[in-house]
């Protein structure tokens, strides 16, 4: 597979401050890559140097195997969509799609058939004479993007795009995004802070901390296999316990946490035998009624809470040092009989359990 854009050994330095720090990283021709980690660790930084508007200190960028050093910001076949759209108010929806074309000096039928072409794409025939002010927050997005498109870049940069969006909308806007990258097949590189973002569009994420990447990997890898326990803290839920490592060998840990349990659990980067270590575990591989195996991470708690959001129900336990846990009910069955106050008994297979070297 061709790579669109390739980063390599990438630094970005304001005085003594690094803010990206050896990034290096491919986004593969057609893909959805999105860069995920919290505010203030980089994400814009980085993204400026790849569409040039920020000079990096090292390293290389190359789009679609083209050194981008020193060409300047429109010259390179990417285009940037800003958190905050930048669209023309006074323009129309077709004067704002065309506004790049005409900067070009495309000729005229050319202009006005490649902006009927894109708001059809977009989902938006027939808006092209209304003026921004008359669309729906949805549909800002949805220009804010097709004017960019509209260029034919190699690569499409969206930096949090959706983050001035309500809740419900940013939940549909999602679906919409990873659709029309589908449909247009442009690379996508977006950034977010949301982790559920980047999980439902991404085919490929790389979460960043402290203007590193982390651990680059399908969604499923980055839920599944976290490779830190930033990566496993960051993305998805999980039950922690601090404990020191019993025993370390093949891959396996014996774990003594701090509130007196021992678990049994695969071992991760920094476990250490003697040494401090965590434990990780989803709430979805807790087991409620495990069938008892002798030694086998099975233990008593009291039910706390039980948390129902509409798709699922979660229980809030507590073991009886008060250490909190989370356990999801699996759907296929009733737990209606469960209440607050009742002592259950819980337990998870040792493969499920990550522990990690700790302080
Ligand atoms: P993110 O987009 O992930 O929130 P940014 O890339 O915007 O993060 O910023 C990363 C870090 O670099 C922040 O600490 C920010 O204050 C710093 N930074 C960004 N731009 C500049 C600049 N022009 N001068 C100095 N520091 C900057
Ligand atoms: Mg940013």
């Amino acid at each position: 597979m061709d790579n669109d854009l390739s980063v390599r050994k990438l630094v970005k330095k304001f005085g003594d401050f690094t803010a990206v720090q050896n990034v290096d990283f491919d986004v593969p021709t057609g893909s959805f890559f999105s860069i995920l980690g919290p505010s203030g660790c980089g994400k814009t930084t980085l993204l400026r140097m790849v569409a040039g508007f920020e000079e990096p200190t090292s390293g290389q960028i190359a789009i679609r195997g083209n050194d981008m050093l020193g060409v300047p910001p429109n010259q390179r076949p990417v285009n940037l969509v800003f958190q905050h759209l930048a669209l023309f108010p006074m323009m129309t929806v077709a004067e704002n799609i065309a506004f790049g074309l005409k900067r070009r000096k495309v000729d005229g039928p050319e202009i006005a058939r490649r902006t009927q072409a894109m708001l059809e794409r977009v989902g938006l025939p027939g808006y092209g004479d209304k003026r921004i002010g008359q669309l729906s927050g949805g549909q800002k997005q949805r220009v804010a993007i097709a004017r960019c498109l509209v260029l034919e870049p190699s690569v499409l940069l969206l930096d949090e795009p959706l983050g001035a969006l309500d809740l419900k909308l940013r939940e549909q806007m999602k679906v919409e995004l990873k659709k029309l990258q589908a449909k247009v097949g442009t690379t996508f590189i977006y950034i977010t802070h949301d982790q559920s973002e980047a999980l439902v569009m991404s085919d490929r994420v790389a979460v960043m901390n402290n203007g590193r990447f982390e651990q680059v990997g399908t969604p499923q890898e980055l839920y599944g296999e976290p490779a830190t326990p930033f990566v496993a803290r960051f993305v998805g839920d999980n039950n922690t316990w601090a404990g020191s490592v019993l025993e370390c060998s093949d891959g396996r840990a014996m774990i003594r946490t701090d509130d007196g349990f021992e678990f049994n659990a695969r071992a991760r980067e920094g476990c250490i035998s003697g040494k401090r270590a965590d434990l990780y575990l989803r709430p979805e591989a807790m087991r409620i009624n495990p069938q008892r195996v002798e030694g086998q991470n099975v233990f008593g708690v009291t039910v706390k809470a039980i948390l129902f959001d509409g798709a699922n129900s979660r229980l809030l336990t507590v073991t009886p040092s008060e250490h909190e846990l989370l356990v999801t009910l699996p759907q296929n069955r009733k737990f209606d009989y469960i209440r607050p106050g009742d002592e259950i008994t819980v337990g998870w297979d040792p493969e499920a359990g990550l522990c990690f070297g700790g302080e």
